[in-house]
């Protein structure tokens, strides 16, 4: 058996522990579940066995849930719904019959249990967990457009209730030890030490080897279907939360059709409802994209780790950052939190220092929710150490500058603190839009400054754009990877370009917003079609929030630094100016598109319909999504033309992370495969007519973008 080592005691307890060879954590393969039926068949067959132990022999954890490399050679192979239901059955069906064989089952789970990892241990008899922080079970399918298909529909429900187990089926939110305790997931928590004796001890009682839903008579806790007060109850909840989703993503409304009825018949039938469900999922093209995009963000994310193709990177182990602002102390907290000694300067000891409080504020909240020690929250705080003074720079390996987007500023703390970088260090500029190039004439030796742009919240989100400018050699790059991988985030390498990737492909969604506006294009039309759409912020609302004074400063410096036409947003432009003179600036003016009421409530300002009347013929909602989504695929195209980004995983990756492009349709450039190459063609070219060039296919964009439909699928893994 190379997936799991089989041993029996003098008691007669067996225990399986599973370690996957050449893996650092084990998921589940063909292997593992032909060397566990192949172990359930020895068990039943030795009469001296009394019980068995499923555990791990990895240290990193149980099991991390299904092998979606597998999964996503299986969609990218076009596996039909039958096809797919018939594969989840094969380890389904190898959990039953563990469920079933006749002797005592306990799963000993010694670190995270997640998707078919924990529906292997819920398909045990008990289930005892580690009680270490770090540690999660949970059920996260439905983030990668897909069901549990190990019967994790079917068991949870049957063990802890409709009501308790829909939320967790339906976010996919993972639950450390004291949460899945109280909750009824697992059964109890043991020290490291004890859980191997927990769960012997409890074989030891010589328990009973059926599951309660195999128990004649069985009822699911609370009742279950549309009479079941609770159950109805949760489904009604259930379904509205379809309605965040916009019905974009299949996933959810599976699930509850696979709870729904499959507890309302015996659990073999439910069973099978499941894996139809798993099924249909499987072969829609939205669960491709989501599983794509999550390799991609796990690989994007090691990317930095062991150098780049043309060199190794260098380790940072002393960081400053200027400035301790939103996005400095972000920055500074993130990096402490990875084991780096930082610095965190600001122009006085007390800006420095409110840096740092930010940083203790995010690092509190962890502590309170369980996911981090508060002995670990001391010592990551006691790693930043705020100052306003440039010797305490001295040998720092990568020094990034986040103070005021402003050239002068930018200029001064940069002549200043390049000097202190250790030989060989790295200088980076956290700046949103100014040139990288421009920037690399404040230090001595540009070849060793990069851009590195972080995006806010900077705790919360995952992307970072690392820009190469003119002068910036691939050491600074590979380097520069590597920090960032260090914080555990995504980069994407972005050639220096007006607005890098993300903020100029963001720019033709608003752009695109002011056109229609401008047209008559009612706007709450224009919002609704982009939340149908699933863009978590409609352009109108997204405008205000990043104020209308701050799009004005980027086009007017944009026109100051003589950048081409096509950088200076002609649709957005007099709409800007206009709200500029009317005051009216956004949410933090109490009014932009939106008027906000005290309470953080918006409603579209009633002024807006006289300054842009409404047509008296609206397009079609589809049509107005179709220009928000379809400009955005243009624009990253022509990135992709000109080189600024490389490939269709750093488009993709980009705008799902950066700019909340909807995850479903893959990305801004697997939109296009997503659609059809056909369609998108067709539809661009009637908007180029209606709407204008900006949505024309030239030469060097048609080849673009045939080739990222024809090859988005092959160069996923
Ligand atoms: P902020 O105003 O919150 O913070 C800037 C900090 O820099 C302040 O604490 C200020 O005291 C400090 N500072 C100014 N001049 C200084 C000097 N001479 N020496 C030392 N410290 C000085 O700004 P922010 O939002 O954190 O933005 C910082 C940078 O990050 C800008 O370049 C911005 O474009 C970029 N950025 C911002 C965002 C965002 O969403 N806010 C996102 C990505 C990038």
């Amino acid at each position: 058996m190379s997936t799991l080592a089989f041993t029996t005691d003098a008691d007669g307890i067996a225990t399986l522990a599973i370690d996957i060879p050449d893996r650092s954590q084990n998921v589940l393969t063909p292997a593992l579940f032909a060397d566990l039926g192949a172990a359930l068949d020895r068990i039943v067959a030795d009469d001296a066995v009394i019980g068995v132990i499923i555990t791990s022999a990895k240290p990193s954890g149980f099991i991390a849930g299904a092998d979606l490399k597998e999964i996503l050679a299986l969609i990218d192979d076009g596996i039909d719904a039958v096809g797919a239901a018939a594969w989840v059955r094969t380890g389904a069906d190898v959990f039953r019959r563990m469920e079933t064989c006749g002797k005592p089952v306990v799963a000993a789970l010694n670190g995270l249990a997640l998707g078919g990892g924990f529906e292997l241990a819920l398909a045990c008899h008990r289930r005892i967990l580690v009680d270490m922080p770090g540690v999660v079970v949970g059920l996260p399918e439905v983030t990668l457009g897909l069901l549990p298909g190990g019967g994790g529909t079917q068991r949870l429900p049957r063990l802890i209730g409709i009501e308790k187990a829909l939320p967790i089926l339906l976010e996919g939110r993972s639950l450390a030890p004291a949460e899945a305790l109280k909750l009824g997931v697992v059964d109890q928590l043991a020290a490291k030490d004890e859980l191997i004796p927990a769960a012997r001890a409890w074989l030891l009682t010589r328990p009973s080897a059926v599951a309660p839903w195999d128990v004649k008579g069985f009822k699911v806790p609370g009742g279950a279907g549309p009479l079941a007060p609770h159950a109805a109850r949760s489904f009604q909840a259930g379904t509205a939360r379809l309605k965040a989703t916009r019905s974009r993503y299949p996933a959810p409304h599976a699930i509850l059709s696979a709870v729904y009825e499959g507890t309302q018949v015996p659990f073999d039938t439910g069973l099978r409802i499941e894996t139809k469900y798993f099924g249909l999922l499987a072969a829609d093209p939205v669960s491709g994209n989501l599983v794509r995009s999550f390799l991609r963000q796990s690989e994007a994310r090691k990317r930095g780790a062991f150098g780049t193709a043309r060199a190794a990177s260098r380790a940072v182990v002393k960081l400053g950052v200027l400035g301790a602002g939103m996005m400095g102390a972000g920055v500074a907290n993130v990096a402490a939190g990875a084991g780096l000694e930082v610095v965190l300067l600001d122009r006085t000891l007390e800006a420095a220092e409110r840096g740092l409080a930010h940083a203790r504020t995010q690092r509190e909240k962890e502590v309170a929710r369980g996911t981090l020690s508060a002995d670990k929250a001391e010592a990551t705080l006691a790693r930043i150490r705020p100052t306003a003074g440039y010797e305490d720079l001295g040998g720092a390996d990568l020094i990034i500058e986040a103070v005021f987007e402003n050239r002068a500023v930018k200029a001064g703390v940069t002549r200043a603190a390049e000097p202190l970088l250790a030989k060989g260090g790295v200088f980076a500029s956290n700046t949103s839009t100014l040139s990288i190039s421009s920037l690399a004439v404040n230090v001595a030796d540009p070849s060793r400054f990069v851009g590195l742009h972080f995006f806010s919240p900077v705790e919360r989100m995952s992307l970072v754009e690392v820009i190469v400018g003119k002068a910036t050699s691939d050491q600074t790059v590979a380097d520069a990877l590597a920090f960032v991988s260090r914080l555990k985030k995504v980069p994407i390498v972005v050639r220096d370009s007006p607005g890098f990737y993300t903020s100029r492909v963001f720019c033709t969604y608003i752009d695109e917003a002011m056109a229609m506006l401008a047209e008559g294009v009612a706007p709450a039309l224009m919002e609704n079609a982009a939340r149908m759409l699933g863009f978590p912020v409609p352009p109108l609302a997204v405008t205000d929030e990043v104020s209308l004074d701050l799009q004005k400063l980027v086009i007017d410096q944009a026109k100051a630094d003589g950048l081409d036409a096509r950088f200076l947003r002609a649709h957005a432009d007099p709409v800007v100016e206009r709200f500029n003179a009317l005051g009216r600036l956004g949410r933090k003016s109490g009014g932009g598109f939106y008027d906000y009421a005290a309470d953080g409530s918006k409603l579209l300002w009633p002024g807006l319909a006289d300054l842009y009347p409404a047509a008296v013929a609206q397009p079609s909602a589809e049509d107005v999504g179709k220009r928000l989504l379809y400009i955005q695929a243009l624009e990253s195209a022509r990135c992709l033309a000109e080189g600024v980004i490389d490939d269709t995983a750093t488009a993709d990756l980009g705008s799902v992370l950066g700019i909340g492009f909807p995850a479903w349709t893959g990305g801004a450039l697997s939109v296009i495969a997503t659609v059809g190459e056909d369609a998108f063609l067709r539809d661009c070219a009637r908007f180029a007519a209606a709407h204008g060039p900006r949505f024309a296919i030239t030469d060097g964009l048609i080849e673009q973008v045939a080739c990222v439909a024809g090859t988005v699928r092959r160069s996923a893994a």
